[in-house]
């Protein structure tokens, strides 16, 4: 891999930039999960222990380009330093001689970046202004990796760059499943609807050997195909992009996995009346919340045989029992294997990581994503513009 880590710079008396991810929920002016702010505190650390003295720039909300108070990164100071256990310099409106007066191994937190206009446009005055704060440029948010901003993209290209301890982590990781995976690769992409995941469909029959399509876009599949599919979620007018990725699939050597049976129910509602049927015959007053367990078992079987898992998006309505059936059992089954070292499973996106924790699987990943778009944008086989500024 093309990047720099922090082992390959010299910080010692440096002033350290780093982009960090600390958009973290708060509620009454307090932080309600410093997931983030945790996971940025070995970066840190580490370039305080080399010498240097890190400023961190974050976004924060949605400003867009102007002074928010709303939208202070004040309000995480409390909980950024309670993770590093030392004090936090916050600066309003940072100059480079001011923090070049500082003290060795002071942390700086700087105010949100989208206060100004110039950040979201990447505007080559703004990316200048902050290469001047500072000596090295260290990147450690995958998750606004997918975003050409001056905090994230400009600023990488005017001072020495390199990766951060999660950033890297993130990259080997992500590297590991799709880049130069183990084969066979199998990848799980489920969710609501095909349209917002059709970049992602399209890249991974290119890449995988297996692909499982669970979830209500399973659905556009099976009508694309002629089955009735009552009331399902389905956009029936997506059967041709459907047809033409399982023609692409067929051409890549890529197996598709469709549901083999599905459980269906007249409401969409916890605990409702379901029955589990064939694919094809859902009754014309029902829908399709889940795959069956014999979809289960056949994807089990494909588990046992695979190498590496990549997986997007639940298999059913997970938020509603029982249609969480199918994503629990098959999360149960790649989280065993991952754990006894027989599979190398990567997943990430926002409902993702929800189903996976509910499965109480996500601790025997190998990895979970929380980035987000960019994990997506990243399984879509796109180039992220912060992570290509970082590419020596
Ligand atoms: P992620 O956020 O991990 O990328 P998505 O947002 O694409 O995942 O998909 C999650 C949503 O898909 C959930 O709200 C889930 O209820 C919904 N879903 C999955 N299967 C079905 C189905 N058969 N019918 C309706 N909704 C479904
Ligand atoms: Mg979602």
């Amino acid at each position: 891999m093309a990047w720099k880590t922090l082992d390959d710079m010299d910080l010692d008396g440096k002033r350290v930039l780093v982009r960090v991810d600390i958009n973290v929920p708060v509620e009454e002016g307090r932080v309600t999960d410093t997931s983030r702010i945790d996971r940025i505190v070995p970066t840190i650390k580490d370039i305080v222990a080399m010498g240097g003295t890190p400023i961190l720039l974050a976004h924060f909300g949605r400003p867009k380009g102007q002074p928010v108070p709303e939208m202070s990164l004040r309000v995480t100071l409390p909980a950024l330093e309670a993770a590093l256990g030392t004090s936090v310099t916050f600066v309003e409106k940072p100059s480079g001689d001011e923090l070049a007066a500082l003290p060795k191994g002071t942390v700086v937190l700087v105010e949100n970046t989208r206060f100004s206009p110039m950040e979201e446009k990447n505007d080559p005055m703004m990316a200048k202004f902050l290469a001047s704060l500072g000596d090295v440029y260290v990147n450690d948010a995958f998750s606004a990796a997918h975003r050409a901003h001056a905090s994230t993209e400009g600023v990488a290209h005017l001072l020495p760059s390199c990766a951060g301890r999660l950033m890297a982590e993130e990259l080997g990781a992500l590297d590991k499943a799709l880049g130069t995976p183990a084969r066979p690769v199998v990848a799980v992409v489920g969710g609501a609807k095909v349209s917002t995941k059709l970049d992602l469909l399209g890249n991974l029959v290119g890449k995988v050997d297996h692909l499982v399509i669970g979830g209500g876009m399973a659905n556009t599949f099976l009508a694309a195909q002629g089955v009735n599919v009552g009331k399902s979620l389905c956009e029936h007018d997506l059967a041709q992009t459907a047809l033409d990725i399982l023609d692409k699939a067929k051409a890549a050597g890529c197996e598709i996995i469709l549901p083999r049976d599905v459980v269906v129910a007249r409401e969409f509602k916890a605990g409702a009346a379901n029955e589990t049927v064939a694919p094809d015959a859902c009754p014309a007053d029902a829908m399709i919340l889940d795959a069956g367990p014999a979809t289960v078992a056949y994807i089990s079987d494909v588990l046992d045989k695979a190498k590496t898992l990549v997986w997007n998006g639940p298999l059913g309505a997970f938020e509603i029992t029982p249609f969480d059936a199918a994503t629990n059992a098959a999360a149960a089954k790649a989280a065993t294997l991952s754990k006894a070292g027989k599979l190398i499973s990567v997943a990430g996106g926002g409902d993702t990581v929800a189903a996976l924790n509910q499965a109480g699987a996500a601790e025997d990943f190998t990895y979970i994503s929380t980035a987000g778009g960019a994990f997506l944008e990243w399984m879509e086989g796109k180039t992220l513009p912060g992570v290509a500024a970082l590419e020596a």
